[in-house]
């Protein structure tokens, strides 16, 4: 199933088959999220969420990796 992406280094949406993607957190334990690759500059990109509903997940969801990790959806 097709699912929504953003690419952060082309600012660009695109449509992509999501690749399940799991890691465990140090201190938040197993994290599962939904990647794929954009296909212009190769850089593995986060499902695409429509920005009322990342506000509202931001505020619960806070640095869910912990703060160190390369691979979740706040660049640290
Ligand atoms: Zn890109």
């Amino acid at each position: 199933m097709k699912e929504k992406f953003w690419c952060v280094s082309c600012k660009n949406i695109f449509e992509a088959i999501g690749v399940k993607k799991e890691w465990k957190d140090p201190v938040y334990g197993p994290c599962m999220k939904f990647v794929a690759i954009c296909s212009s500059c190769k850089t593995e990109c986060d499902e695409y969420r429509d920005p009322n509903a990342q506000k509202k997940q931001s505020s619960s969801q806070e640095m869910a990796c912990g703060g160190n990790c390369h691979s979740c959806e706040f660049n640290h």
